[in-house]
């Protein structure tokens, strides 16, 4: 830290991304990307528009919010794109959250949400999950806080069914609920439907996972239009381009192509009950995920030294390194051919110890 960073950040704690190794040896099952490659229809319409990056990209957004409003059924002005999900989080925190309106979240969720409120110094509120680590819903009902509830949750997969969601946003009438869809392709259910019943719902996607498009950094989240003016009042006042033009043209084009996206996340949903089942039959305890990872853990061993063996076999998966989720590793479902080869690593790595 230089002698010049301001004191206000002086207890900031980054978050961590997941390990992105330069070498391709690895089998990568840390960060939750998708085995399979962009839609064609994207790459296309990616590389066509990368002959028009002489010019800034539309900063409303407007094809793509018409594509985005079409696709799921909302009005354009009921949607705001960025640069990926985690940029319409942060601004939800800036947007939504000061001393008078304190975030809170679960115990255990996306890591991001405390750097986020510790950037824009909001005070939080960690609630404890249930020993299984399911949401308790009561835990939240008239909290009158910013809500942050990542469903299905990360890293334990675990998922609220709509009435539980829908009682939460319900249950405070005067607070921003924001509900991080990040997953719910996978075989949640999602909120979107709610944002025309309630004004204070917020419900975050991306297409870093289920469209295979992590790298091309898109995200977008649905609500009321006066939360989407409130959101990009922020957008406008921190970055008007927030979308490069190659990534709007390649995400219209993802969405052209949604029997590609639904017939992938229905692969990835088949290998991990396939998985699921290998694992609890290899002892491991799991949850039952409706995310593109798993969340194990053995009797027999601790999951940093699981981390380790599978690391040294050529397996990188994530491991988190608190208290309550040592035992864990969280495990992205590739292809089927990369599950078989971590679930042979597995039964090597048990076998010694
Ligand atoms: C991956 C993820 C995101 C955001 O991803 P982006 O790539 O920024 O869209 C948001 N929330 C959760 C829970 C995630 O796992």
């Amino acid at each position: 830290m230089s002698r010049f960073f301001s004191s206000k950040y002086a207890g900031l704690v980054p978050y961590v991304p997941g390990e992105q190794p330069r070498s391709q040896e690895f089998i990568k099952l840390n960060t939750n990307e998708s085995p399979f490659p962009p839609s064609s229809q994207a790459l296309r319409a990616a590389a066509e528009a990368a002959r028009r990056l002489n010019l800034y990209s539309d900063p409303e957004c407007r094809a793509l919010n018409a594509k985005l409003a079409e696709v799921y059924h909302l009005a354009p002005e009921e949607i705001l794109c960025t640069n990926g999900s985690d940029e319409i989080l942060n601004f939800a925190f800036m947007a939504f959250c000061d001393a008078d309106h304190p975030a809170a979240f679960p115990n255990v969720t996306y890591g991001f949400y405390k750097v986020f409120a510790a950037l824009n110094g909001v005070p939080y509120e960690e609630i404890p999950l249930r020993e299984d680590f399911s949401v308790n819903v009561n835990d939240y009902v008239g909290l009158n806080k910013t809500i942050f509830i990542a469903n299905p949750n990360a890293p334990t997969g675990l998922a609220l069914p709509l009435a539980d969601v829908e009682r939460l946003v319900k249950g405070n009438p005067d607070s921003v609920v924001v509900v991080d869809e990040a997953y719910v392709d996978f075989g949640g259910e999602s909120a979107l439907p709610l944002v025309h019943k309630y004004d204070n719902l917020l419900v975050t996607m991306t297409f870093s996972k289920s469209r295979s498009m992590a790298g091309a950094r898109l995200g977008f989240g649905a609500a009321c239009k006066a939360l989407i003016a409130d959101l990009n009042a922020i957008k406008y006042a921190t970055n008007p381009y927030n979308v490069n033009g190659m990534t709007m043209a390649a995400g219209i084009g993802a969405l052209e192509d949604e029997e590609y996206t639904r017939a992938n996340c229905r692969a990835v949903m088949e290998t991990r009950e396939i998985v699921t089942a290998a694992l609890r039959e290899m002892g491991f305890e799991l949850g039952d995920s409706k995310a593109n990872f798993v969340f194990p853990r053995h009797p027999k061993i601790d999951g940093r030294k699981l981390y380790e063996e599978l690391r040294a076999r050529g397996i990188l998966v994530r491991h988190f390194d608190t208290p309550l989720l040592a035992r864990h590793n969280r495990i992205t479902i590739g292809s089927r051919e990369q599950m078989n080869r971590l679930l042979d690593a597995l039964e090597n790595i048990l076998e010694e110890c």
